[in-house]
């Protein structure tokens, strides 16, 4: 590169567009490589284990370098942005060989957590989001986010930074974007509590007056989920939390974009009212979208219900398993489509396999906007919309099939299996015809090199392909002609890259070579010579290569222009291909898994027949698992306690109805017999310790904060699944607790009410409050183990099997021994009274809870006192000195090893 030998100009040239990119890392286009230069190359060399260099090697001041081949960069790109980090891309902007002096130079894109276009870096099935909030505890909150990659555009307003950040777990955005002010300081500290891995990015969000950023994004299209706000005017005087944020959003974006306009059409408002509300707590107990053990798909309910074919689907169905609807015209118009699609097995299948040819629209089309789209991405685009007008039909045959003389339902506009709708059909129609007119079916990604535009689409460019093409034909007539001038029957044309085209001829022959021949290069056998002629014909076929590849280019551009000024209709219908894909998915899972369709209505009441775990379901082998029904209805059977001993099955039992609840209003089937849901405002749980442990707060203060939480915002309408509460400290504090907490649900919130709970005496609630009523998931005692029956039946558990599970679970049998005698002493000295819970063994009570229980024959043991021998007694204090909640398995694994090591006797 020898144009640019002058280093200090260069180097001007760069640290100019890194003083504009002081928050980026700058990877500046050197020929093939992007090079990074002084800190930026020093961490980015440390970080990903590339060679530092120097640039201006022996000079004093060298400047740390380093580099990546650009056709490598996505890799080191995606493990920047998973670092959290911004990466400029800055190219070149001229062609090296046609400029005397410094090429340009811009950055053409930023690469951020939250804006990759890179397909391979994003998980298909989930929605890649940038977020933004802004507010105050005065005024309340605004957060916007925007999925890049396709367009999806919302925004919100929350009352408190807790409704605020509920909503950013439920969004879980890639990125998080903030102002600088000291509000936004406060708030990005909350944020950061809640979530220790989010990237976060500052941008001045604060002095964005969001009128004039809005108007130029959006112009006047809103799509509002409120109709009667649908201008822009409105959205800042009535949205104006929403509007900052928003606007925040699209600035940061767009400055990652320079050149480019946004891919956003609308802006879609909402009120997280208008959906059933899951907080991240819930989210994480219930397992929707990742296992609670390892935080994995597997195991989560959206791998049982994603049996969508396309990646718009999967989000699709995401989305709605996230944001459940309630309103209940909304969630019947899902169950007639899932019924039909249920009923209609062969359209199903077929209207799915056709699902399969259709590539993600949404991600394609917001590619075409970006001006980022290659020419095999439109090639799949012609491909995906030809494959439409089969699969419309195909699920047409399954809105017929089933409502047969009532067909003018489904023919109606918001028929959501209805994908073509004029106009938005016929366009896609001249799209796919253009496309597929225009591009070669195997297109390749890269531009470069041409070959992807059909013959007859220009004359010039067939004129021009035919000399670049015709090369051969030309070549094998010189050849032919110039043999026979010679004589020399070997003579060979031929081409290379250093020396272009040339003549070799055998050493026997040299005599022959005629006076115009020039000498060019000797090789073992022979000597290789051009003529003129040979270099004009080379710099006309190199020309028209050249050529052939800028028009294919010039076409090629014009297509995208031409289908990114269709995207509005081309999103219109990938929208609704995502919904029907979401659909059908939901349609086969019900099928596969006898899934009933539930009634819905706004009666309050939930009534399972049989009702299953859908997940739990699925991992018990061989149809194990034991149906049970439930009934809840905040008029009579408000609460239901649930009791029985650990490992019953209390937490399936009591999750499945949450479940039931999220998938009858998120459009699909229940696992159940039959099923009757009362729409519910939202869905609360209170689960295990989790893994908020890992945060640093102890058992039981994480509990009281999940339980008073819920307190604070259930209502009438709620669904409250609790599991265990109190465990986290002493008997008989938890007993009260549950007690009082039980109490205030059942005469104050009027929320129906789910309690999984081993302490009996909170049976004696039934007796004392109406709408509470006592089931027990039955276990029997068979030769002194325990045997789990799974069945709900009415009344409290008789017994906890505490110490028949402990046997399961392999505690020696000497402890076991030792264990039923105690109980036997406890259970004769205690005797539960009906009215209020007493503590189980009065004495100790105050001081010391649980273990009180030993109590009553004398002082707490301590070593070699008490009813126990002294090792037991040491055994024992080892026990009752940890808390089970907070030792990791494997710490829990090496006590308990050493205790049982202590309790056999040395042979
Ligand atoms: P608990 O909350 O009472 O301790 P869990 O709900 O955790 O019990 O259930 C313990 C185990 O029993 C689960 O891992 C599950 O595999 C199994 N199980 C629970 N309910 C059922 C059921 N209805 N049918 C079959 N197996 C079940």
């Amino acid at each position: 590169m020898p144009a640019e030998t002058a280093p200090t100009a260069l180097m001007r040239q760069y640290l100019d567009v890194k003083a504009r990119y002081p928050d980026a890392i700058v990877f500046f286009r050197l020929g093939d490589f992007y090079e990074m230069f002084y800190e930026d190359a020093v961490y980015v060399a440390r970080t990903l284990d590339l060679t530092l260099t120097t640039r201006d090697k022996g000079k004093e001041d060298p400047v740390p370098m380093c580099g990546i081949p650009h056709h490598a960069a996505r890799a080191y790109l995606t493990k920047l942005t998973e670092l959290g980090h911004r990466v400029a891309l800055c190219e070149q902007l001229e062609d090296p060989r046609t400029v005397k002096g410094i090429v340009k130079r811009d950055v053409v894109r930023v690469v951020t957590p939250g804006v990759t276009l890179d397909e391979e870096a994003l998980d298909p099935r989930v929605p890649s989001f940038l977020a933004s909030a802004a507010g105050t505890p005065r005024d309340g909150y605004g957060l916007a986010f925007l999925d890049v990659t396709t367009g999806d555009f919302r925004a919100t307003e929350l009352p408190s930074i807790e409704a605020l950040v509920e909503e950013i777990a439920r969004v879980a955005p890639r990125e998080l974007v903030l102002g600088r002010g000291d509000d936004d300081r406060a708030l990005g500290d909350a944020v950061k509590a809640t979530f220790a891995t989010l990237p976060r990015a500052l941008a001045p969000a604060g002095d964005v007056d969001p009128g004039p950023v809005l108007r130029k994004a959006l112009g006047a299209a809103f799509q509002s989920t409120l109709p009667t706000l649908p201008t822009l005017p409105t959205l800042l005087e009535r949205w104006p939390r929403a509007a900052v944020a928003a606007a925040a959003v699209v600035r940061y974006v767009g400055a990652t974009q320079p050149g480019a306009e946004l891919p956003i059409s609308g802006l879609e408002l909402y009120q997280r009212a208008d959906t059933l509300i899951i907080d991240e707590q819930a989210r994480r107990h219930l397992e929707l979208v990742e296992s609670m053990l390892d935080r994995r798909r597997v195991g989560s309910l959206i791998d049982v219900l994603d049996e969508t074919r396309t990646a718009m689907g999967a989000r699709r169905l995401r989305r709605w398993l996230l944001f459940p609807a309630i309103d209940v015209a909304v969630i019947r118009r899902r169950h007639d489509a899932v019924e039909r699609l249920v009923a209609t097995q062969a359209a199903r299948d077929g209207a799915r396999k056709l699902l399969g040819d259709v590539a993600d629209l949404e991600r394609l089309v917001g590619r075409v906007r970006l001006g980022v789209a290659t020419p095999r991405d439109l090639a799949v685009l012609g491909r995906s919309l030809t494959a439409l007008p089969a699969l419309a039909a195909a699920l047409a045959a399954a809105s017929l099939l089933q409502l047969g003389e009532l067909a003018a339902t489904a023919a109606s506009e918001d028929d959501p299996l209805r994908i073509l709708v004029a106009p938005d059909a016929a366009t896609a129609a001249e799209v796919a015809a253009e496309i597929v007119r225009v591009l070669r079916p195997d297109a390749p990604a890269l531009t470069k090199d041409g070959g992807y535009v059909n013959p007859g689409v220009s004359s010039e460019l067939d004129e021009v392909r035919d000399v670049a093409d015709g090369g051969r034909d030309r070549i094998a007539a010189i050849e032919a002609r110039e043999r026979e001038r010679t004589g020399i029957a070997s003579l060979k044309v031929r081409f290379n890259s250093v020396f272009g085209y040339y003549i070799e001829v055998t050493r026997a022959h040299l005599g022959s070579v005629p006076a115009d021949y020039r000498r060019k290069q000797t090789v073992a056998n022979a000597e290789r010579f051009v003529t003129s002629e040979l270099g004009e014909f080379e710099q006309q076929v190199l020309t028209a290569d050249e050529r052939r590849v800028a028009l294919e280019l010039e076409i090629f551009s014009s297509l995208r222009a031409k289908v990114a000024a269709a995207a509005e209709p081309l999103l219109a219908i990938a929208g609704r291909v995502a919904a029907a894909d979401a659909l059908a998915s939901l349609a086969e899972v019900a099928h596969r898994g006898g899934y009933c369709r539930p009634v819905v209505d706004d009666s309050g009441v939930i009534d399972l027949e049989d009702a299953r775990h859908p997940v739990v379901e699925r991992l018990a082998a061989g149809g194990g698992f034991v149906p049970n029904d439930v009934h809840l209805d905040p008029e009579s059977e408000q609460v239901l306690l649930v009791s029985g001993p650990n490992m019953a099955g209390k937490s399936t039992l009591i999750r499945q109805v949450a479940l039931a609840v999220i998938q009858a209003q998120m459009g699909g089937f229940v696992a159940a017999r039959a099923a009757r849901i009362g729409i519910c405002d939202r869905v609360f749980t209170r689960v295990g310790a989790g893994d908020a442990l890992a945060r640093g707060e102890s058992t039981f203060m994480v509990e009281m904060r999940e339980t008073a939480h819920i307190l604070r915002h259930a209502t009438g309408r709620s669904l409250i699944v609790l599991d265990e509460i109190g465990r986290g400290t002493s008997t008989y504090d938890g007993v009260a607790i549950a007690w009082a907490v039980t109490e205030h649900i059942h005469d104050q919130l009027g929320a129906k009410t789910l309690f999984a709970t081993h302490y009996h005496e909170l049976a004696a609630l039934a007796a004392r409050h109406p709408r509470v009523r006592c089931a027990a998931v039955a276990a029997r005692e068979w030769k002194g183990d325990v045997v789990f029956l799974r069945k709900l039946v009415p009344g409290s558990a008789s017994r906890s099997f505490g110490v028949e599970v402990a046997k399961l679970a392999g505690l020696p049998a000497g402890v076991i021994d030792r264990a039923r005698t105690i109980l036997r002493t406890l259970e004769s000295e205690a005797a539960p009274t009906a009215d209020v819970p007493r503590p189980l063994v009065p004495g100790d009570a105050e001081q010391d809870g649980q273990m009180g229980l030993f109590g009553q024959s004398g002082p707490a043991p301590t070593r070699g006192s008490g009813p126990a021998s002294g090792v037991e007694a040491e055994v024992i204090g080892a026990l009752r000195a940890v808390d089970p909640d907070e030792l990791s398995p494997r710490a829990a694994h090496d006590l308990l090893t050493e205790l049982a090591k202590k309790l056999t006797p040395p042979s």
